[in-house]
């Protein structure tokens, strides 16, 4: 924890929502001195870690980085809290992030954005931007994470750090705040492939609350570290460069270093191929429906009379001028945005040609996952399509597509329900910022992109 304060960037990153410094360093004496008695712990027993805010943790806020839920205290905890707090891992705190995990920037936190450490005009990408930014500028270890569209993945790459979204199912979801949730996932940011394994194996396997959890996780994912680190670990490996994802629309930096780290592959004994996915050309359209059909349905809840802020207007307050005007001030524009394009996808008559279609093309990209995977062990890809942006540099209002297409590159794994890491792949030559490289795998091949990406480290 003292080595947290004297870390650089600590000043105006707004990386935290809320900061649980008593309990966590209450957390950390008493393992030091289970350990001074020689106590069994358990590996990571004393390592702080992050939580991104949109997991339910008793005793401490949690609001999705929205108006609609601040203040709100759960009275349980998320099964991934629970597991932290099993493995003794003191709770930093809570992490920004896009209003409801909406976003690829964190400026759509209705508590204001979170800077990038690397340069503190640049966003840190999102949703998950204050468990990136918190990593990167050396304020935790550890952070948790979730990635419905490339959330963990997009900004650890734009902050230069790793994050993994697990293959879905492997991590609990009881507890976290639901976007959409036939794509969320829970997942590990770090500094190293090791730490992400590390972390994965405490929050990782199967929970009877939650009904889409796999019941035989796989696991392993700190030895498949180990044994790709190790001298000869990629030797052999067939790595898939996926042509629809690099290329047009790259930024020149984050292609040159993603050849770079072809090379590096090569040379460290993996075998190149270059893979065909005609269909994720509609991955992004696809996405966008779904998720958006499932928030509309999500957050049908925060009605100010269940869950959430209530605001009763003058006049005669029905339940429905309630509803209304809580959720008129407590939802922002985006996620109003989404609300309204999903109830529209779903709605009568607009069901099949919408909704309808883009599970068809969710087929699709998955049919295009299992080609590509006969012919490689790993898929690879430039993370994002570029390096951070400036705060406020895209203007959403006059066109929210621009936003949309930092997902390019990670959407396709969460249509999929694949695992898949994000992990440092140099600076761009043009803006000396991160770039990040993408390792895919198989369903429940986890172990791949952790064996994948500590060789390239
Ligand atoms: N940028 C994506 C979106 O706004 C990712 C969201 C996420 O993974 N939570 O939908």
């Amino acid at each position: 924890l003292d080595a947290s304060d004297r870390s650089r960037g600590t000043d105006g990153l707004n990386a935290f929502l809320h900061r649980n410094t008593e309990e966590a360093l209450r957390v950390a004496r008493a393992v030091d001195e289970a350990r001074a008695n020689g106590e069994d712990l358990p590996e990571l027993a004393g390592v702080p870690v992050a939580v991104k805010d949109l997991i339910v943790t008793k005793g401490q806020p949690t609001t999705a980085a929205s108006r609609m839920l601040e203040g709100f205290m759960s009275p349980y905890d998320g099964t991934v809290t629970r597991k932290l707090r099993a493995a003794r891992m003191p709770i930093l705190g809570k992490t920004n992030l896009d209003e409801f995990a909406m976003g690829s920037s964190t400026e759509h936190s209705a508590f204001g954005p979170t800077r990038n450490p690397w340069d503190l005009t640049k966003v840190p990408g999102g949703s998950g931007g204050g468990s990136a930014a918190a990593v990167s500028a050396f304020q935790a270890p550890l952070a948790l994470g979730t990635d419905t569209g490339g959330s963990i993945r997009q900004p650890a790459a734009v902050t230069g750090t790793v994050g993994v979204k697990p293959t879905y199912g492997s991590v609990s979801r009881y507890g976290v705040i639901a976007m959409a949730s036939s794509l969320d996932q829970v997942g590990p940011c770090s500094r190293t492939v090791l730490d992400a394994a590390l972390l994965h194996e405490v929050v990782g396997g199967h929970d009877p609350a939650d009904s889409t959890s796999l019941t035989d996780p796989v696991g392993g994912y700190a030895q498949a570290a180990r044994a790709g680190a190790a001298d000869g670990g990629l030797k052999g490996l067939r790595v898939g460069v996926v042509k629809q994802l690099t290329g047009e629309g790259f930024q020149a930096g984050v292609q040159q270093r993603f050849e770079e780290s072809l090379e590096l592959l090569r040379g460290a004994g993996a075998e190149i191929v270059e893979v065909e996915a005609p269909n994720f050309e509609y991955a992004l359209g696809a996405y966008y429906l779904i998720m958006s059909s499932e928030v509309s349905s999500n957050l049908a809840k925060y009605d100010g009379v269940r869950f959430g802020l209530r605001v009763t207007p003058e006049g005669t307050p029905t339940i429905e001028k309630v509803m209304g005007a809580s959720r008129a001030a407590g939802f922002g524009d985006e996620v109003k945005r989404r609300i309204i394009l999903g109830t529209y996808a779903l709605s009568a008559g607009y069901y099949d040609a919408y909704y309808g279609s883009a599970q068809q093309v969710r087929t699709l990209v998955q049919r295009d996952f299992a080609a590509a995977f006969s012919t490689a062990d790993v898929l690879i890809s430039p993370t994002a399509p570029t390096t951070a942006f400036d705060i406020g540099g895209v203007d959403e209002s006059a066109d929210p597509m621009q936003m949309y297409l930092n997902d390019i590159a990670t959407i396709p794994t969460n249509l999929a329900g694949i695992p898949a890491i994000s992990l440092p792949g140099g600076l761009a030559p043009e803006d000396g910022l991160p770039v990040g490289i993408q390792f895919m795998a198989p369903a429940r091949e986890d172990a791949r992109v952790y064996r994948a990406g500590a060789g390239l480290e």
